[in-house]
């Protein structure tokens, strides 16, 4: 571990904003930090490669269209699938969801029924309220106990053979628990649902392997790991790929259309083109490959055991502190094999707001607030938010000795 540590050190130089501000940045659950290398590659596409993709024959174009198609390829491997054409790029994670939830839910009557857990970030719960208004079906909730794990029993007994579709987050933006993927993907095949993660906060920091985990749909946002904004990934499994049709369509995605007779008849092309409608988002795909290429270097079992250590440290340290453990409330399983590094917690009687903002003082970013979760801080009873401070490969133990040590004054000062 001590290696580990001192290799994770040496790649905060990668990261230029760590020089240019004064910041411990502990909002990574928000959007990562990146590195000098994916900010080159973004201006490397400006001003070397320029050209729209797939749609021409000149050289530019052509280089372009590689430099798209081998972004896919890399995060193919990164997510261990089998077949290139599972990897469609979005915008992000919640354009990724809202696809497949168009995709799947517009065909569902009111005897269906699609289940989600209370624990989802609003991407993976709106689109299906939605949804479930316009087409009638039932949304059956799961809940956490109170040890903030996923009540699996809950699970099991809401999953029937009118279940289309479990819809589930992987690791939760608040609380860090992790949701047993592989368990999910056996109820759901029982009764034949489609099963769909949310991978927003563990693709970036646990190794990821879709056939693994036995999922249909996958959704990811490249900002946070490390890659640009404005792109993100929906991984559909083959098998399953023949049953849908695009909701959005465009240009860029169709092999011919033909008007004869009065009537328009399309064929699309195929996957994973078919779903990319409209130029493409290039620069952030290829930002996203050398994001990937960066986090593979460092191996992901790395980034997983470098998190996890992070994260115990500044729970025993919040926990044990003289100062702040009688003060301090902490949300997320205490169990570290079932959750990631991500710590929401609240000090008493104190609005989340306030102690972000005293953190900012001493140039600490942490994140404050219901965190795209309402329903979530609803049955935590933490209705006005949480404070959440969210580790990634450049944060160290120092950085949390400081946030300690500036939650110990506030707590000293006002509480
Ligand atoms: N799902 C989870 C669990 C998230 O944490 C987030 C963002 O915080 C999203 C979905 C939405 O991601 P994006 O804003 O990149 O679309």
């Amino acid at each position: 571990m001590v290696g580990l540590l001192t290799d994770f050190r040496s790649i905060r130089d990668d990261f230029p904003i760590l020089r240019s501000r004064k910041v411990i940045y502990f909002d990574s659950a928000a959007t990562s930090l990146k590195p000098t290398q994916v900010i080159r590659a973004v201006r490397d596409y400006y001003e070397l490669f320029t050209s729209n993709v797939h749609r021409g024959v000149h050289r530019l174009s052509m280089e372009a269209s590689r430099l798209y198609e081998d972004a896919h390829e890399e995060v193919r491997k990164f997510i261990n699938a089998r077949y290139l054409d599972e990897v469609v790029f979005t915008s992000g994670t919640t354009q990724s969801l809202n696809l497949v939830a168009y995709m799947l839910g517009l065909s569902l009557n009111p005897t269906d029924n699609v289940v989600v857990s209370i624990m989802e970030h609003h991407s993976n719960l709106l689109p299906w309220v939605t949804l479930s208004k316009i087409r009638g079906f039932k949304l059956r909730v799961v809940g956490i106990k109170d040890d903030y794990k996923l009540d699996y029993d809950e699970l099991s007994s809401l999953v029937d053979r009118n279940t289309k579709v479990i819809s589930i987050t992987h690791m939760s933006n608040v609380l860090g628990t992790l949701v047993d993927v592989k368990m999910v993907s056996k109820i759901a095949r029982e009764v034949d649902a489609f099963l769909v993660v949310d991978g927003a906060q563990s693709v970036p920091h646990i190794p990821i392997s879709v056939v693994d985990l036995g999922v249909d749909f996958m959704a990811f946002s490249g900002h946070k790991m490390l890659g640009p904004t404005g792109i993100g990934v929906l991984y559909v499994r083959k098998e399953v790929q023949d049953s849908l049709t695009p909701p959005f369509t465009g240009g860029g995605i169709v092999d011919s259309v033909k008007y004869e007779g009065g009537e328009f008849s399309i064929k699309f092309l195929n996957m994973p083109w078919r779903f990319e409608p409209g130029t493409p988002n290039i620069a952030g795909a290829v930002g996203l490959a050398e994001a990937v290429r960066y986090l593979r270097k460092l191996g992901m079992d790395n980034v997983e055991a470098y998190g996890k250590d992070l994260l115990s440290y500044a729970l025993s340290k919040l926990s044990s502190d003289e100062l702040i453990a009688d003060k301090i409330l902490i949300y997320g399983p205490r169990d570290l094999g079932c959750r990631g590094d991500i710590i929401a917690f609240n000090i008493v009687d104190s609005n989340p707001h306030v102690v972000a903002s005293y953190l900012d003082s001493y140039d600490i970013a942490v994140r404050s607030g219901l965190h795209c979760a309402h329903p979530l801080h609803q049955r935590i009873k933490a209705e006005s938010g949480t404070v959440r401070a969210s580790l990634y490969i450049y944060n160290t133990k120092e950085e949390i000795d400081a946030m300690v040590n500036a939650l110990r004054e506030y707590v000293l000062r006002f509480t």
